[in-house]
């Protein structure tokens, strides 16, 4: 049995078929439509030489035993956003099975080195917003006692739904087991962005995962009359954000691939005959490079203060959130340029904006690399988020060739 990328592209059809509604995916993790994808997943490894089983955060793991216990991981994620679309995750893993599939048959069930398969659980955190759940427990960055308490939408906590699915959270630190031999982790994904399509290009080699500071701003101004306050006389904190909204761009514009955003703005009282006496904005930067995510905080946080003067107001600011860029690892990234190369012809290289399950592996310590394919129109998280047929089956032999130039890379630090 060869290598049949176009059984993957059937194979996402049937997925989504069986999982979304009209208004897109609903493989939203730890509901029934989730567990009803995970269920029809392991109905596609009856056959194989694999053992299959979960680990303490709801990760499914399927292993081909090789003749080294040196593991080759492939992985993603099954589950989805709301609303979300077909190939986010799905491909990755439906991708690594095909794989496992050529390898198995290949090698007559017995590889030179181990195959593993990983459906990472809740990577989107939809519906607990904790992204990146079951990886980072895989990792061991995650604090169980954080999460334990969050509730959804109807006030179900965390906990109990995952208790509901088979799994305890005061667990999780057990699935840190399953980085035992593991020597390399690969992933396909479709890019979420415009990059690729743009560069006319099918496929990308993924540099790392781009760090993120995400922090909370308040401007504090003077609320004041709007018919009897003179323009002069106003200490506008809505000018003040709307200053610093204009002058991220240039901040971000220094850099090639830096974005900075202002994804949320209130304005006090907010309404309409007073002058804005407080605002509340996010700012979101994101840099591959450590040291150019710490000048853009620097500049941004300096831009503030000196707009805040100008418009003689103050500027608090608190941090909601950080992490820090993942650099994939040079080997692996080289090995991915050769295998894009040779499918596609060119090897365009770029880093991941939004994080990915690989980000937590590659800080487990385990090498890691991305491969994107191209997103028409750059959608995804919605129901009209797509990829040609084309370009999926070339991503599935593009990827097929990274693992088996992976394989060797293992054996030769085997050997
Ligand atoms: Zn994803």
């Amino acid at each position: 049995m060869s290598l049949d990328p176009k059984r993957t592209v059937r194979e996402l059809k049937e997925l989504r078929a069986l999982t979304a509604s009209e208004d897109g995916a609903q493989r939203v993790a730890w509901t029934d439509v989730w567990l009803k994808s995970r269920t029809w997943f392991e109905s596609k490894l009856h056959g194989l030489p694999v053992e299959h089983h979960f680990d303490a955060a709801g990760n499914r793991w399927v292993t081909l035993p090789g003749a080294s216990d040196r593991a080759l991981v492939l992985g993603s994620h099954l589950d989805s956003v709301p609303n979300g679309g077909w190939l986010d995750g799905s491909l990755g893993v439906l991708a690594a099975l095909e794989v496992l599939r050529r390898i198995a048959s290949e090698f007559k069930g017995r590889p030179p080195v181990t195959i593993r398969l990983v459906d990472f659980a809740d990577e989107e955190g939809a519906r607990f917003g904790r992204s990146l759940l079951g990886s980072s427990a895989f990792a061991g960055t995650h604090s169980v006692e954080a999460d334990r308490v969050r509730t959804d939408k109807d006030g179900i906590r965390m906990d109990q739904a995952l208790s509901r699915c088979g799994v305890e959270m005061d667990q999780f630190p057990d699935a840190r087991h399953e980085q035992k031999n593991a020597a390399a982790y690969l992933e396909l994904h479709i890019e979420q962005g415009p990059v690729l399509e743009r560069l006319m290009l099918p496929l990308g080699v993924v540099l790392g995962t781009k760090g993120v500071e995400r922090h909370a701003l308040t401007f504090h101004g003077q609320e004041a009359h709007s018919g009897s306050t003179p323009m002069k006389a106003r200490r506008d904190a809505l000018a003040a954000a709307a200053k610093l909204a204009l002058e991220i761009r240039s901040i971000a514009g220094r850099h090639p691939d830096a974005v900075c955003t202002i994804g949320s703005l209130k304005t006090f009282p907010g309404i309409v005959t007073a002058v804005v006496g407080r605002s509340e904005c996010s700012l979101d930067q994101r840099d591959l490079s450590a040291a150019v995510l710490a000048q853009m905080y620097r500049e941004a946080r300096e831009a503030s203060e000196r707009i805040a003067k100008e418009e003689k107001c103050t500027v608090e600011w608190s941090r909601i959130w950080n992490i820090e860029p993942i650099q994939f690892h040079r080997d692996l990234v080289e090995l991915c340029r050769q295998a894009v190369m040779e499918t596609a012809g060119v090897a365009h290289q770029l880093p991941s904006g939004p994080l990915h399950d690989a980000a937590e592996v590659s800080r487990a310590g385990i090498p890691t690399v991305m491969m994107f394919v191209q997103s028409v129109g750059g959608i995804s998280h919605n129901k009209v988020e797509d990829t040609s047929e084309e370009h999926l089956e070339m991503a599935v032999r593009a990827f097929d060739r990274l693992a088996t130039k992976t394989m060797q890379w293992i054996q030769s630090s085997i050997a």
